[in-house]
C-alpha cells in the first residue's frame, strides 16, 4: 500500500471511530475514581470477611452471581498465606464444580502482523523496524492451518494486527480458508478471532462466517495509562471504540465475547475492578457477560523497553492471585492461561487458578508452523512465548495431573452460545457436556495423532477415569458416550458430539 493511501485509509477509519463515539449509546461503566475508592476502602480485611467472601464465591458457583466490587478489593488485598490457600482452594472447586477437570486445548494462529497502531509494549508497533511484518496469504494460512491440524489441534484463536490489508475482509477471507482445510480425519472446527474492535456491520460480516469468539482485551481499563501507551492519533488510541467494542460484537448478534488485560501496565487491583465492571456492564446489557477472560502479562518484545521496564510488572506470585481471583469474582467464565507464561507456573496454576482453557505447542510468529524446524523467533514475534512444550508433551503432563485434554467444538456448533450457554455455565450442568464431548474429541486424538506414551496413559487411565465419572454422575448421558466411544475407536467416526 502507498503511505498516501495508508493515510487516507487512517483518516477515514479514525473519522469513523470519533462518528461512533459521539453517538455512543451506551453508558460508560469506568469510573477511575470510585475503582480507586473501593480499592482503598477495602485494604484492610478481616479474616472473617475474607473467608465469608470465598464461602460465597463457592456458593455462587451453581448460580453464576458475580461478587462485588467491594468482595474482589477485598480479596486482592489478603496477605496472609494460609487465607491465600483457602482462596486457592475454592478457585480450583469451583473451576470443577462448574466445567469439570477438564482443560481446552486450542492453538494461537498469527494471521497478520503489520499493524498501524503504535501500542509502546507490542513488537508489532509500526515504529518498530527491528521486528519483520507480514500478512498471509491465502495458500500460506492453509499450509499453517494444515500443520496444526496435523498436530492434532482443532480450535483456533486468529490473530490479526490492523491495518487496511488486515480488515474486516481480510478475517473473513482468512477464516473461510481455515475452515476449508481438511487433512486426514482433521480439521478445524471452530475459529476465535483476536482482533481489533470492529463496527457493528463489519462485525456482522465476520460473524457470517462462523467465527467462534470474538476477543478483544482492553489492555488497561485507566485511561490515563491508555493515553500513555496508546499514542494520541493511533487508532488504538481511542479508548472508548475498543471499552464497547464487545457491546457492538453483540449487537451484531456475536454472542460468545472475550475480555481481558493486559497484567503489567496498570495497578493489577485496579485491573481486576475493570474486568469484574466490564463483565458487569455486559450482563446489564445483554443479559450474557464474558464467555471468557484473558490475563496476559506483558512480556519481553525486542526492541520494546517498556515490556520490561513498566512500574507495573506483576510477580509471578500476584500473577497467581489474579487468576484465582478472576475464578471467584466471576465464576462462569472461562479463563484462558497462555503459553506466554512458564511451564512450571503453569501446571501450578492450573488447579490453584481454576483455569479452564489453555494453548500448547504454541508458534508466534507469523507463518511460525509450517516452519516448525526453526526455533522461536524473536524478530518476528510481537513478544517471546516462555512454554514452548509440544502439544503432545503437554497433553502428557494435563494426564499425568490428572486433567482431561479435550479438544471440544461442541458448544457452538449445538447452539449453546450466548443466552443459551449462560445459564449451563452458571448453574453448572455445562460440565456434563464438557466431560462427555472432553472424552470423545480425546479418544480422536489418542487415535489420530498422539505418541504411544501418551496413548497408553490416555486410554488406560484418563478416558476410564472420566467414563466412571459419568457413570456415577450422568448414568444416561454415559451409555451414548460409551457408544459413540467404540464408533470413533472401531468404526473410525470422527466428530461426534452432544
Ligand atoms: N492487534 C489487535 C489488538 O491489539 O487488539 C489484536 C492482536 S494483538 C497481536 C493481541 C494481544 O497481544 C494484545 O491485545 C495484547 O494484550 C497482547 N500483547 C501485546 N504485546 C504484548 C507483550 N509484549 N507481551 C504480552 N502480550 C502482549
Ligand atoms: Fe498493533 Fe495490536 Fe500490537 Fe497494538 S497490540 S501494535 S494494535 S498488533
Amino acid at each position: 500500500m502507498t503511505a498516501p493511501k495508508a493515510m487516507a485509509w487512517h483518516k477515514r477509519r479514525l473519522q469513523q471511530i470519533r462518528e461512533w463515539q459521539s453517538s455512543r449509546r451506551f453508558p460508560d461503566f469506568i469510573d477511575e475514581s470510585a475503582i480507586e475508592q473501593v480499592l482503598v476502602e477495602n485494604r484492610s480485611p478481616s479474616r472473617q470477611a475474607v473467608l465469608d467472601i470465598v464461602q460465597k464465591a463457592r456458593d455462587h458457583a451453581t448460580t453464576g452471581e458475580l461478587l462485588s466490587p467491594a468482595e474482589v478489593a477485598l480479596l486482592a488485598h489478603v496477605e496472609e498465606p494460609d487465607l491465600w490457600e483457602a482462596i486457592f482452594e475454592a478457585a480450583d472447586w469451583i473451576k470443577r464444580t462448574v466445567y469439570g477437570n477438564r482443560i481446552v486445548l486450542f492453538a494461537p494462529l498469527y494471521v497478520s502482523s503489520s499493524c498501524v497502531n503504535n501500542c509502546k509494549y507490542c513488537g508489532f508497533r509500526t515504529a518498530n523496524t527491528a521486528v519483520a511484518r507480514r500478512n498471509l496469504t491465502s495458500s500460506e494460512l492453509r499450509e499453517e492451518v494444515r500443520t496444526l491440524v496435523s498436530m492434532g489441534h482443532k480450535r483456533l484463536i486468529m490473530v490479526y494486527g490492523e491495518s487496511e490489508d488486515s480488515d474486516y475482509r481480510y478475517i473473513c477471507e482468512t477464516v473461510s480458508a481455515a475452515y476449508s482445510v481438511k487433512e486426514g480425519f482433521g480439521e478445524i472446527r471452530r475459529a476465535n478471532i483476536n482482533a481489533s474492535p470492529l463496527s457493528v456491520e463489519e462485525y456482522g460480516a465476520v460473524k457470517s462466517v462462523g467465527i467462534g469468539t470474538y476477543q478483544v482485551f482492553q489492555e488497561t481499563y485507566h485511561r490515563p495509562t491508555y493515553r500513555a501507551v496508546h499514542p494520541e492519533g493511533t487508532l488504538k488510541g481511542e479508548y472508548d471504540w475498543r471499552l464497547f467494542s464487545l457491546h457492538r460484537a453483540q449487537e451484531a448478534g456475536i454472542d460468545d465475547i472475550a475480555i481481558g488485560v493486559l497484567f503489567g501496565l496498570y495497578d493489577w487491583r485496579f485491573e481486576l475492578l475493570g474486568l469484574l465492571h466490564h463483565a458487569m456492564a455486559l450482563e446489564r446489557e445483554f443479559g450474557v457477560g464474558p464467555h471468557t477472560i484473558s490475563y496476559p502479562r506483558l512480556e519481553p518484545a525486542k526492541n520494546t523497553p517498556l515490556a520490561t521496564e513498566s512500574p507495573w510488572l506483576v510477580s509471578d506470585e500476584d500473577f497467581a492471585k489474579i487468576v484465582a481471583i478472576v475464578r471467584l469474582m466471576c465464576p462462569y467464565t472461562g479463563s484462558i492461561l497462555t503459553a506466554r507464561e512458564p511451564a512450571e507456573l503453569r501446571r501450578k496454576t492450573i488447579g490453584g487458578g481454576g483455569v479452564s482453557q489453555m494453548d500448547a505447542g504454541s508458534r508466534i510468529a507469523v507463518g511460525g508452523y509450517s516452519r516448525m524446524h526453526e526455533a522461536h523467533q524473536p524478530d518476528r514475534q510481537q513478544f517471546l512465548l516462555s512454554d514452548t512444550r509440544t502439544l503432545d508433551e503437554f497433553i502428557h503432563d494435563l494426564c499425568r495431573d490428572g486433567y482431561l485434554p479435550s479438544f471440544c467444538t461442541a458448544g457452538y456448533r449445538e447452539g449453546r452460545t450466548g443466552a443459551v450457554f449462560m445459564p449451563l455455565a452458571k448453574h453448572a450442568t455445562v460440565k456434563n457436556f464438557c466431560i462427555a464431548n472432553g472424552i470423545l474429541s480425546f479418544e480422536e486424538y489418542l487415535q489420530d495423532y498422539a505418541s504411544p506414551q501418551v496413548r497408553e496413559i490416555g486410554q488406560q487411565i484418563v478416558i476410564p477415569k472420566y467414563l466412571k465419572w459419568l457413570e456415577e454422575n450422568v448414568p444416561a448421558l454415559s451409555e451414548k458416550v460409551h457408544l459413540n466411544l467404540c464408533r470413533v475407536r472401531e468404526e473410525k467416526q470422527r466428530d461426534l458430539h452432544f
